[in-house]
């Protein structure tokens, strides 16, 4: 079973400008999935290095949409909710740029999903695929430009124009 961890960050909502503290910023991400369950500590805090973090722990968690080049900061498209729009019954998932720099997580903020965006990342979480290709190019599109290894071609982000703002 994956053993999920939790981004620990401060993020300001930008539909109802309420920041999130500590744990509430509802995020799950598989990367230290490689370590034993016993004893895991599931929260990644802003800032903190990871010791035993190897690239293989990211591209096992996430899509690789490009590879980083050597000692670039590698950059992550996630997902956040936002408690606040929650409890007010409006739309509460959000998407983030997550950051690490080596083997620290760097920074994580709010983002809007768009073309350019999708251009910078290097990796991207399942809900690119479940909210996003599946919905808006079909099953098709998504078996042709995902790669045997898991890992996804980017060329699908053009088809992408007509549902994402461009910036
Ligand atoms: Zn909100």
């Amino acid at each position: 079973m994956t053993k999920l961890a939790q981004f620990i960050a401060p993020l300001t909502c930008p539909a109802c400008g309420h920041r999130t503290e500590g744990r509430d910023n509802g995020t799950q991400t598989a990367i230290l999935d490689y370590r034993d369950a016993k004893g895991l500590d599931p929260r990644i805090v802003l800032g903190a290095e990871i010791p035993d973090l190897e690239p293989f722990a990211i591209e096992d968690a996430y899509i690789m949409l490009r590879a980083p080049a050597e000692g670039e900061p590698v950059r992550i498209l996630e997902t956040w909710r936002c408690p606040s729009c929650r409890a007010a019954g409006q739309p509460w998932f959000r998407w983030a740029e997550v950051v690490f720099e080596g083997r620290r997580f760097a920074s994580m903020r709010d983002r809007e999903l768009s073309l350019a965006f999708l251009r910078e990342v290097h990796f991207a979480c399942q809900s690119l695929v479940m909210e996003v290709i599946d919905p808006h190019l079909g099953v098709e599109v998504l078996e042709r430009y995902t790669l045997p290894s898991g890992d996804m071609d980017p060329g699908f982000i053009p088809l992408l124009a007509p549902h994402l703002p461009a910036r």
